[in-house]
C-alpha cells in the first residue's frame, strides 16, 4: 500500500519535495477494526496548518509518517461485527491506499444515495461548513445581502446557493478566474460575482453590492475582509470561516487596517469550526440531499486521478486549480 509522508515541514508554499510516496505493508484488522481500500481521499486547505509545528484546533502531521484527511472507500475485510466486507465507508485515514480504521471511527456511506465523492464535499464536511456558518454563525436571515468569498470552491459555492435558496435578496461572490465567475452567475444562480485577480476587491464589492452587505462568509481573509468590513451594513455579520490568502505567508499578515468600523456598524465578527456543529447534520444530509435531487443546488468537483497526483492536487488547491471540491480518485 502505498501512502504519502510529510518528510519536512514547509515554509512558506509547500514544495513537492516536502513530500513523499512511501510503501508499507498491509495486514489483517485487528478486533474492532477494519480495512479499506480507499476509493477517494480528500485534501482541504487546513492540511496546510498541520504541516507547521505548532499548536492547533488539529494536531500537527507527525514527520516520516502518513498524513491523515477525510476518504471513503470500500471494506475489504472486517473484525467488527458493524461492517461487512463490501460496505463503503467515510473515514479519517486519507493520504493512503489502504486503511486500517477503527471500526468506532467509520461511517457508512450508502453509493445508491449520492455519489460516493460527495460524502468528502457537498454532502460532507465543506458542505456541513456552509450550511452550519451560514445559518447557524451568521445568524442569516431572509432578505439579507449575503457576500461570499472563495465562492466556486467547496464551502462557498454551497454557501451562496443555500443563500439564495433560504431568500437572500441579493448574493455576490468573488473568485480567482473569470470562468469561476461565469460559473457563479449562470450555473449557481449568484446575482453578482466578480475576480478578485482584475481589481481591487473593495471597488468590485462596491459595485457588486450598492446597497451593501448583511453577511460576509469569509473563506479568504486579508484584502477581501478589508473590503467586506467597509461594504458591511448597520448589525452586520462576518463568518470567520478560513484565510486561504494567508495559509503560507511567512509573517503575519496585517489586520483590517478598517476594523474600526465595526464598532459604530456594530458588527459581529465570529469565527467558527465545523467539528462544533455535529447537532446540525441529520438536518443538514436531509435538506441538502433534497436540493440535490431537485436540481436546485448545483455542485462541481475536480477530480485527480491517482494517489502519486495526491500532492499535486493539494498544491493545486491551495493555487486555485479546483472548481468546488478538490478530490483524489484512488479507484481504479
Ligand atoms: P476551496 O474548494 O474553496 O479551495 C480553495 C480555494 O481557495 C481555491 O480554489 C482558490 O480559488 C482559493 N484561493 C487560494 N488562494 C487564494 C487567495 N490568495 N485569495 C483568494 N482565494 C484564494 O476549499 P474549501 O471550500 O475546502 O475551503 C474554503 C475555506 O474554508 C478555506 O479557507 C478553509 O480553510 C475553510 N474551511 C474552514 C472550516 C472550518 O471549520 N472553519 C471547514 C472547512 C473549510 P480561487 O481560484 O478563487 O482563488
Amino acid at each position: 500500500s502505498r501512502e504519502w509522508h510529510l518528510i519536512a515541514r514547509p515554509h512558506g508554499w509547500p514544495k513537492p519535495e516536502d513530500f513523499a510516496l512511501r510503501e508499507a505493508p498491509v495486514a489483517e484488522p485487528g478486533p474492532g477494526r477494519i480495512l479499506v481500500r480507499n476509493l477517494f481521499m480528500s485534501v482541504d486547505p487546513y492540511m496546510r496548518g498541520r504541516m507547521n509545528d505548532v499548536k492547533s484546533y488539529v494536531p500537527p502531521f507527525a514527520l516520516d509518517a502518513p498524513m491523515d484527511g477525510g476518504a471513503v472507500g470500500e471494506v475489504i475485510a472486517s473484525a467488527d461485527s458493524r461492517f461487512a466486507v463490501g460496505d463503503h465507508v467515510l473515514h479519517g485515514l486519507g493520504w493512503r491506499e489502504y486503511a486500517d480504521v477503527e471500526a468506532e471511527r467509520a461511517v457508512k456511506a450508502d453509493p445508491s444515495l449520492a455519489p460516493l465523492s460527495a460524502y468528502l464535499g457537498v454532502l460532507g464536511m465543506p458542505g456541513l461548513t456552509a450550511y452550519a456558518g451560514l445559518l447557524e454563525v451568521a445568524s442569516f436571515k431572509e432578505g439579507d445581502i449575503v457576500f461570499v468569498s472563495g465562492a466556486a470552491g467547496a464551502v462557498g459555492g454551497q454557501v451562496g446557493q443555500i443563500a439564495k435558496l433560504k431568500g437572500a435578496s441579493r448574493v455576490i461572490g468573488s473568485a480567482g478566474s473569470d470562468d469561476k465567475v461565469k460559473l457563479l452567475v449562470e450555473e449557481y444562480g449568484f446575482d453578482a460575482a466578480f475576480n478578485y485577480k482584475s481589481g481591487p476587491v473593495a471597488e468590485q464589492l462596491r459595485a457588486a453590492a450598492p446597497d451593501g452587505i448583511d453577511v460576509y462568509f469569509d473563506n479568504v481573509g486579508g484584502e477581501h475582509l478589508e473590503a467586506a468590513i467597509s461594504s458591511l451594513n448597520v448589525h452586520g455579520r462576518v463568518v470567520l470561516c478560513g484565510a486561504i490568502a494567508q495559509y503560507n505567508n511567512t509573517e503575519a499578515a496585517p489586520g483590517p487596517r478598517n476594523l474600526a468600523l465595526a464598532i459604530g456598524k456594530r458588527l459581529r465578527l465570529q469565527g467558527m469550526l465545523v467539528r462544533d456543529h455535529a447537532a446540525l447534520q441529520p438536518q443538514f444530509v436531509q435538506e441538502v440531499a433534497g436540493w440535490i435531487r431537485s436540481g436546485e443546488l448545483k455542485y462541481s468537483e475536480t477530480v485527480v486521478d491517482g494517489i502519486e497526483n495526491g500532492v499535486e492536487a493539494f498544491l493545486g488547491l491551495l493555487r486555485g486549480e479546483n472548481t468546488g471540491k478538490m478530490i483524489v480518485s484512488l479507484g481504479r
